[in-house]
């Protein structure tokens, strides 16, 4: 495809940017314009910007955008507030229809809208389909957040959930991987869990996070953790399979106590029952929790089936 075809489309999911925007999206349309000059991408690329049910004057800040930049600002409004990730994948679903790759990138520009120009050249240039964003240090962050996100990764890794560490939402994917994307039907969204699943040639670019430049984070505390918690729950079924291995290691512990009160029998003094009492409390609970896990392990079958997953992606094809 000749490069000045390529059309890119940036998307941008806004939640009460008010005061943002004016100055975010001017500094992302000198990119395109920049990329277009140097012959990298179409002159028709264009930034989306994907009002995620703000209650504050965004959505009338994105129109009076479109207008001033007629056909290189577009807007979509969510008609409620549905959370970052369905506000993007909103975007990047509308941006498919009409472009050959899109990068998503927050409102607030803490990443820094030149590494775009580097994701669209290992896009062009080296045929990456999907470009990650990856964060070469966290100096800007507070302490808290950087170990929080760092505990979380290392959770996450250890559930068997695949992600990149250090990214987050800064990512370019080209129109092939947005349609592979789209056959992902699942209602909990985690992207950062999903878009490594697509497979195809990715690349990566690292940079450095700025602060804010306006405004303050719609990400506290609170929703991190709801967060952290949903990309688990919505990749590993393996939270049930400790419960079944917990069953069996008290299982084998029930030895070392069943010995323990027969010694005891034998050679203290013990109340009457009390033998008995303390097997079948041991006995049981190991049971009852060997039970738990094996139901657990057939919904975590449901939870597979029920996400509907695609099976495969084909990437190419030939003599067709
Ligand atoms: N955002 C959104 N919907 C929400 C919360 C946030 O679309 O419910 C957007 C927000 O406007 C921003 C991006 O998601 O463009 C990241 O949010 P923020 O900068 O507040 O998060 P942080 O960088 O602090 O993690
Ligand atoms: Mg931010």
């Amino acid at each position: 495809m000749d490069s000045t075809t390529r059309k890119l489309a940036i998307v941008v999911p806004c939640y009460n940017e008010e005061g943002v925007l004016v100055r975010s999206v001017p500094e992302l349309l000198a990119v395109t314009e920049k990329l277009a000059a140097e012959g990298e991408i179409s002159p028709a690329s264009y930034v989306l910007c994907v009002d995620d049910g703000s209650q504050d004057g965004t959505w009338a800040e994105i129109c009076a955008l479109s207008s001033e930049h007629s056909g290189r600002v577009r807007g979509v409004r969510l008609a409620h507030n549905r959370g970052h990730q369905y506000a993007l994948l909103a975007g990047l679903m509308e941006a498919r229809r009409d472009c050959d790759a899109a990068v998503s990138i927050d409102a607030d520009l803490q990443d820094p809208p030149s590494v775009i120009s580097a994701m669209v050249r290992k896009w062009s240039g080296e045929g990456d389909e999907i470009v990650y964003g990856v964060r070469s240090s966290r100096q800007t962050d507070t302490w808290f957040k950087r170990n929080s996100a760092r505990g979380f990764y290392k959770l996450q890794r250890s559930m068997g959930v695949d992600t990149i560490y250090d990214h987050a939402d800064f990512r370019l994917m080209s129109r092939r991987a947005l349609d592979l994307l789209s056959e992902y039907h699942e209602q909990n969204l985690f992207l950062r869990g999903i878009v490594p699943q697509i497979g195809l040639k990715t690349g990566i670019v690292t940079y450095e996070r700025a602060h804010r430049v306006a405004g303050e984070s719609k990400y506290p505390l609170k929703k991190m953790l709801a967060f952290s918690i949903d990309g688990i729950t919505s990749f590993s079924a393996r939270p049930m399979r400790w419960i079944f291995y917990t069953g069996v290691v008290l299982l084998l512990l029930d030895i070392a106590v069943a010995l323990y009160v027969i010694f005891s029998r034998m050679f203290g003094h013990v109340a009457l029952g009390w033998s008995s009492l303390i097997l079948s409390v041991w006995f049981l609970g190991s049971l009852i929790l060997i039970a738990i896990g094996m139901v657990g392990e057939y919904i975590g079958k449901i939870f597979t089936e029920v996400k509907a997953r695609p099976r495969y992606a084909i990437s190419d094809r030939i003599g067709f």
